[in-house]
This record gives C-alpha cells, sequence and structure tokens, in this order.
C-alpha cells in the first residue's frame, strides 16, 4: 500500500511531468464539428443529428463584446461516451450523469487490429484475440479499459470512407464477436470497451444474435463504450491512463467528451 505522502508527492510532480513532457498527454478527441459523421440507422430507426453550430454574437450588433454560439447534436456524435442506460438491456442503469467521476479516470490496454481490418472492413475481435494479447502484455485492467485500435481514426475526414460506405451505401466498420462481447461483459475486469470505430459494434452486428452485441451485454453488465477515439496509435499496449470527460447531463444516454490519455514518454506501441 502507497503511504498517503508518497500519493501527494506523486501527485504534485505530475504538472511538471507534464510540463516537461516526461508524461505526454495524448488527446484520443476529434474535431466535433459539422463534417464529424453521424451515425446512420436503417429507417424506421431515428439516426441523430449532425452536429450545427449556430451563432449568438460575434462581437456585433447582438453582443459588441462576446463571440459565442449554441450548437445541436446527438448525445452520440464524435468522439463520445455511451453510458449504460444507452441500450435496453441497462434501461435501469446509470445515466451519463451518474457515472461515478472515479471511473472517468483508468488504466487502458490497447488491441491493435489495423493490420486485419485494413484487408476486412468486417473484422472481428474474437475472445482468442483478446487473451493472445493477455499472455504477451498481461491481463486486461481492472477497472479500466480495452481500447481496440482498427485504424479508423485515419479515414475520418472523409465521411464514406469512415463509415465504410459499399457500391451499395451499405456501411461496414470493424467491431467484436458475440461471444467476445459477452466475456468482455462478464469475464473480464474492465470498465467498458472503446473504439476509433463510429460505435462499439461493427456495423453488420445488427444481423448478429442478440443484434449490436457490445452494447447488449457491456451496457447489460452496467459497462461503458468510447467510440470514434483517434490517435490510438500513439498509445503503448498497456501503461497509459485515459481521461474520459463526457458532458454531465442529466438524464444523457451519453455525450460527446473530451478524452485524453497520459503516456510515460517513451512508451509508445509503435
Ligand atoms: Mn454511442
Amino acid at each position: 500500500m502507497t503511504a498517503p505522502a508518497d500519493v501527494a508527492t506523486a501527485l504534485a510532480a505530475l504538472p511538471g511531468w507534464i510540463d516537461s513532457e516526461m508524461v505526454e498527454v495524448i488527446d484520443l478527441t476529434h474535431v466535433l464539428d459539422d463534417k464529424t459523421p453521424p451515425i446512420r440507422l436503417p429507417p424506421p430507426k431515428v439516426s441523430p443529428p449532425r452536429f450545427t453550430l449556430r451563432e449568438l454574437s460575434r462581437y456585433d450588433a447582438r453582443g459588441e463584446h462576446e463571440y459565442w454560439n449554441a450548437f445541436e447534436t446527438g448525445e452520440h456524435v464524435g468522439t463520445h461516451f455511451d453510458a449504460p442506460v444507452h441500450w435496453h438491456t441497462g434501461r435501469e442503469l446509470e445515466d451519463v450523469s451518474a457515472v461515478p467521476a472515479q471511473r472517468l479516470i483508468a488504466p487502458a490496454s490497447v488491441l491493435d487490429v489495423s493490420d486485419a481490418c485494413a484487408g476486412d472492413p468486417d473484422h472481428l475481435v474474437t475472445v482468442d484475440d483478446v487473451q493472445d494479447f493477455e499472455r504477451v502484455h498481461g491481463g486486461l485492467p481492472e477497472g479500466g479499459w480495452l481500447l481496440i485500435r482498427t485504424g479508423w481514426d485515419r479515414r475520418y475526414g472523409d465521411e464514406r470512407s469512415f463509415l465504410g460506405l459499399d457500391e451499395e451505401d451499405r456501411p461496414h466498420w470493424p467491431g467484436v464477436t458475440v461471444e467476445c462481447a459477452r466475456w468482455l461483459a462478464d469475464e473480464a475486469p474492465v470498465i467498458g470497451l472503446g473504439i476509433d470505430c463510429i460505435g462499439t459494434d461493427a456495423a453488420i452486428s445488427h444481423g448478429f444474435d442478440p443484434p449490436h452485441p457490445a452494447h447488449h451485454f457491456l451496457h447489460g453488465a452496467g459497462k461503458y463504450g468510447m467510440s470514434l477515439l483517434a490517435n490510438l496509435h500513439r498509445l503503448p499496449a498497456v501503461g497509459a491512463v485515459v481521461i474520459a470527460a463526457p458532458l454531465r447531463i442529466g438524464g444523457g444516454s451519453g455525450s460527446p467528451m473530451r478524452a485524453l490519455a497520459l503516456v510515460a514518454r517513451g512508451e509508445r506501441l509503435t
């Protein structure tokens, strides 16, 4: 057990470590604007609106001293956080405002499947993939995250590519198998799953049993999701600390967020 004085010393040292880049702060967040692709669900399901800014004033007759905007967005647009209540299996569980603050700062393991996803936009991570990772890097972090790097963040500026739209405009992006989702929910010590795609489930998962298994099992188990993460290639396989900061929307199912990672200098995956 670390003595409180040692903790206080380490905490006091942290800003200096950040200043001197002994601890790097990696921004895991995409810019949120009207080019951010919202997920498109097949009708009659309702899809979220595109993020839009509405200018209130810009040092003009509407307010000579101030520039500011109002905005509209879906809760699940851009780099964002999924609370358990987002899914019907977690309907009695936490909304985004109820997620304890301590859980928003947590260690992360990063599984890189970008090579497999480059060759197959419907690639699914299996339990074996995660357990192979654990044999090399140690077990998934207790109370932390499994982050899956598919390489999709590099497609972010190109909406068709990010949604993986094929010739018939059907979407494709990677995810996890039904069994992997169940295992992460029920057997892994993590509090959630983060990914660089538009959602924690693969585009093709609407046809799975159950549909959208990462949402189904993880939220049903009170766990969380993070989507549209950026810069996962800058994280080590283990050792990063993630700060996930969704807006505290009362009753919200999730929220756009600023996601940051703290990484000891030199601890890079690639
Ligand atoms: Mn979501």
